[in-house]
């Protein structure tokens, strides 16, 4: 039985149907296969336990397919003596991986909400970033994701969320292009509506010195 999937920007956004998941020799056969296609025998000394690696190395690379988002952000805390400022995570690296090639997105999330009363552990949202990155993505959409289930589950003011982050595909193959980074963002709430909120988040997130932080 599988449940129709949800909207793409969702944050619940749970794929692959358990059913349909290939054993581990079926993925390492796969990853022979490739060897093969790649040119090389997978027959040879240095490439044997390859396929093993590369497998394990998926299980990794691919960890967020087995999170569930909305789990990560359920325990919240209220007791905050009426703090009612931004909350802003900025620079969390993340790897991603390209939908489209399977190769490296390699970037840095910046995450903000304006609580309602309840807040969340800080490292829930690096932990919210890595459940969206460690899958095959587009940048346009794992910002949304992480920006709408923030939404979702705190019901906060409002949420900012911005993405910069190098894509391999354009750095090592097809266009080349070395250096470039692309920038994607989702406000949400008063960081839509209010130009003094977005500007707030604006700023803190292009301040190189995270230490002259201040909530003014
Ligand atoms: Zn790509």
């Amino acid at each position: 039985m599988s449940a129709p999937r949800k909207n793409h920007l969702s944050g619940s956004d749970i794929p692959a149907d358990k059913a349909d998941r290939p054993s581990r020799e079926e993925a390492e056969a796969a990853v022979r296969v490739l060897l093969r296609w790649a040119g090389d025998d997978p027959r040879r000394e240095g490439l044997l336990d390859t396929p093993g690696r590369v497998v394990r190395a998926y299980e990794e690379f691919f960890a967020g397919y087995t999170q569930n988002p909305h789990d990560i952000l359920a325990r919240t805390f209220s007791e905050v003596q009426g703090y009612d400022e931004m909350i802003v995570l900025k620079d969390i690296r993340f790897e991603s991986y390209c939908e489209h090639h399977m190769v490296p997105i390699i970037g840095r999330a910046h995450v903000a909400y304006l609580p309602n009363e309840r807040v969340v552990g800080i490292s829930k949202l690096a932990r919210l970033v890595d459940a969206f990155a460690k899958r095959l993505q587009i940048q346009e959409k794992m910002t949304a994701q992480i920006a709408d289930t923030l939404n979702e589950v705190l019901q906060p003011l409002g949420v900012g969320v911005i993405l910069e982050a190098a894509h391999q595909c354009m750095s090592t193959r097809g266009v080349h292009k070395a250096g470039v980074s692309m920038v994607t963002s989702r406000m949400l709430g008063s960081f839509r509506d209010d130009p003094s909120t977005r500007r707030e988040f604006l700023s803190i997130v292009s301040n190189q010195n995270a230490f002259s932080v201040s909530n003014t």
